[in-house]
C-alpha cells in the first residue's frame, strides 16, 4: 500500500517512549498557529512510498522499543497507518500516534486504527498553552492516553 510520508526518523528519543521510528505523515487540514511542521500540510506534497518499505525498515532494526506515527494527520491516511501499526504490533513493538482530532473528535472509522494504537497523543497544537516542560508534547491541552484502558473502561486513562 501506497503511503504519502513528509519523512522518517529511523531512531528517534523524543516522539515516544524509548527508542522509536518516527514516520511524519504527510498532510494536515488544521493549519495550528506555530506548528512544528508545517511543510507536513500540503496534502499533495512529501513523497508516495510503499507501506512494505517502511515494515522491512522496522523489522530490521533491534533496537527498537515502537514506532510512532506523526505528521502530518495520521487519520488522514488511516488505511496505510493501520497497515504499518498492525506491522508494528506484530513485531511485539508498541505504537504511539499524535493527532489533532481529541480523542472525542476521532473520524468513525478511527477504531481499526485505535486497536493497534498503545498511546495516542491527543488535540491539536495551541500556541497560547504551549510549555516546554512538557514531555512528549507542545501544549497542555494535549493529553497521552493509554488507549487500551481507555477503550475497555470507556472514560479517558491517562498513560504514565
Ligand atoms: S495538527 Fe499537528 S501537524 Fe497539523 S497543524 Fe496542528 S500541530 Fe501541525
Amino acid at each position: 500500500m501506497q503511503i504519502r510520508i513528509a519523512g522518517i526518523v529511523p531512531e528517534s528519543f523524543v516522539d515516544g517512549d524509548g527508542i522509536r521510528c518516527a514516520i511524519f505523515m504527510q498532510g494536515c487540514l488544521r493549519h495550528c498557529e506555530g506548528c512544528h511542521n508545517p511543510d507536513t500540510h500540503a496534502l499533495d506534497g512529501g513523497r508516495l512510498i510503499d507501506t512494505a518499505d517502511i515494515i522491512a525498515a522496522i523489522k530490521k532494526n533491534p533496537l527498537l522499543d515502537g514506532i510512532t506515527l506523526t505528521g502530518g494527520e495520521p487519520f488522514l491516511q488511516i488505511d496505510a497507518a493501520t497497515e504499518l501499526a498492525r506491522a508494528a504490533k506484530n513485531f511485539a513493538l508498541n505504537v504511539w500516534c499524535y493527532t489533532g482530532y481529541t480523542f472525542e473528535e476521532l473520524p468513525d472509522d478511527a477504531a481499526t486504527l485505535l486497536e493497534n494504537v498503545d498511546v495516542l497523543v491527543d488535540g491539536a497544537f495551541i500556541e497560547s498553552l504551549r510549555d516546554l516542560e512538557l514531555q512528549f508534547r507542545g501544549s497542555r491541552n494535549q493529553r497521552l492516553i493509554d488507549v487500551k484502558k481507555t477503550r475497555e473502561l470507556n472514560k479517558i486513562v491517562l498513560w504514565s
